[in-house]
């Protein structure tokens, strides 16, 4: 009798308490709640600003972003997510859950890794590192989570305020530098019972694309050669050197490269080139990224390297062998999204830049020569609509998502225009006020946008339509890794090591400072003494 009347009470408490997906929304009442949710972002500047200078200060390399996810499920934990943790065999990666009644679940994300050779202190206007020769948040994938865990934690109250359902789903891109988490994620599933996913990058404007995006996909591709080793001096003859073939092929490689498409880029590294010059080689390793515009040219370029690789190989009886180190597909982003976006990015607008933020942001343009002189941008970019020519470029590992759900990427004002990426200058802005205003304008267009289409499930519907009918109409997805290929996440750990205990004293303590630019003694902003 009684267990019945408990379940006759919570019936009756899930009838009118469950969150439904709210067609009955007027346009009025989505307006007011969008705008109820612009300003709980904006109330929340301060923990972005701390999250930035936080994640900023950890500056950790892909696959040893250990601190940083600590800190980060911290705040989910305590905002009552679910995490998962160790997703796809990466230690380091994790997926947050937080459900609240019926609704399309959306997953939020963005990079968290940094750059090698890139610490910089923030707010100063020329080369000045914090640890020399240690990694830094040269990139700027600092701002990255904040942005969407500050649209995560507003969103949790105005679903429950206005009884919006759905589920959210906080996600951190590991080791995007080497594009080496989100291919596995699709591959173990990760992203199989996803509706739509918002993913956000650092950028000097705010903006938003749809259709194949800007730049290429990749393959990242490391061969292996082994010889004999041998006395140099002594018994070269008895040597066969693992070295010469990977000079052979990069030999080999760089003929090849005149006969490449411009839109194909390549480049590589030496990661193993023998101990000494008396010891022949028995062992050296060469690393590619191979990138095209699409799917097959950049099978294509990997099978070329294969055979060159085989060639290096028979010119200097030696073996090879070669691991798939990372994978990116070309982006292509929904166009529904977007345009969803789009009107959110018109209504919150760029940041009003200061004074001081204006001055810094010029000084970093004229200390690395840059075309752009104009300091921040103050005019928003228009929709980003597929070109009618492809541009080469840059990757990113969100490709591979954006093939298996409906996905734009948000590009938001955190950073300086006209720098040259993956460099010291690029860290400069990342922990100022440049990026947190970037940051609270990013938060605020991605709790808006998944407001967007958690009240209007006809939405959800219009960009699943886009993705079936148009997106993947001719093409179809196909994983450049195999389920065999484990992701590499053994890279960085030996620079981390050596860099992590002279980093530690930098961690940001926001119990004793407001900033970190405070907690560093920089009056911003700090300019080169003129000579
Ligand atoms: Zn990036």
């Amino acid at each position: 009798m009684r267990t019945t009347v408990l379940l006759v009470t919570a019936l009756f408490f899930q009838f009118i308490m469950s969150p439904v997906q709210g067609q009955q929304i007027s346009k009025r009442q989505l307006q007011k709640i969008k705008s109820a949710t612009q300003e709980e972002v904006e109330n929340r500047h301060k923990e972005t600003q701390v999250m930035i200078d936080k994640v900023f200060s950890f500056a950790e390399l892909g696959f040893q972003e250990y601190e940083t996810s600590k800190y980060l499920t911290s705040l989910l934990t305590a905002a009552g997510f679910e995490i998962e943790y160790g997703v796809a065999g990466i230690p380091t990666a994790w997926m947050a859950r937080w459900r609240f009644g019926e609704g399309p679940t959306i997953a939020l994300g963005s990079d968290v890794d940094c750059i090698p050779k890139a610490s910089q202190y923030p707010g100063v206007a020329y080369h000045k590192p914090m640890v020399e020769g240690a990694p830094g948040h040269g990139e700027g994938h600092n701002s990255g989570l904040p942005v969407i865990i500050t649209a995560a934690l507003s969103l949790q109250n105005q679903m429950q305020a206005h009884n919006l359902g759905g589920t959210l789903i906080v996600w951190p891109g590991i080791a995007e530098e080497l594009v080496a988490s989100k291919a596995w994620y699709v591959r173990d599933g990760y992203f199989d019972k996803i509706d739509l996913c918002i993913f956000t990058h650092v950028s000097s404007n705010l903006s938003v694309s749809y259709g194949q995006a800007t730049g290429t996909g990749l393959i990242s591709v490391e061969y292996t050669f082994e010889g004999e080793a041998a006395h140099s001096a002594g018994a070269p003859w008895r040597g066969r050197s693992a070295l010469d073939a990977a000079e052979l092929m990069n030999i080999g490689w760089n003929y090849k490269r005149e006969h490449l498409h411009p839109l194909k880029r390549s480049h590589s590294i030496f990661t193993d080139a023998g101990d000494q010059p008396n010891v022949v080689p028995s062992k050296a390793s060469i690393w590619y990224y191979f990138r095209d515009i699409t799917y097959d040219g950049i099978m294509k370029m990997y099978n070329d390297a294969n055979n060159i690789a085989q060639g290096a190989a028979m010119m200097t009886d030696t073996k090879v062998t070669s691991k798939i180190v990372g994978t990116a597909w070309p982006r292509h982003f929904n166009k529904v999204i977007a345009e969803t976006m789009y009107q959110n990015i018109q209504t919150v607008g760029l940041p009003n830049w200061s004074a001081e933020d204006q001055t810094l942001a010029q000084a970093v343009q004229k200390e690395v020569n840059s075309d752009n002189t104009e300091g921040l941008a103050t005019e928003l970019s228009a929709l980003g609509k597929p070109l009618d020519r492809p541009r080469s470029g840059g990757s990113d590992d969100i490709g591979d998502i954006s093939w298996a759900v409906p996905t734009v990427t948000l590009r938001f004002p955190s950073n300086i225009p006209g720098l040259q990426g993956h460099h010291w200058s690029n860290a400069i802005a990342m922990a100022t006020p440049i990026a947190h205003k970037g940051g609270t304008a990013g938060a605020k267009v991605v709790a808006m946008t998944v407001i967007d289409f958690l009240a209007q499930p006809s939405l959800v519907q219009q960009a699943k339509d886009y993705f079936n009918n148009v997106q993947t109409k001719e093409t179809r997805y196909q994983p450049m890794i195999t389920e065999k290929d484990p992701p590499p996440i053994y890279l960085n750990k030996g620079i981390m090591e050596t860099y992590r205990p002279a980093l530690e004293s930098f961690y940001y303590d926001e119990s004793k400072y407001d900033t970190y630019l405070e907690q560093l003694n920089i009056s911003y902003p700090e300019l080169k003494k003129s000579e």
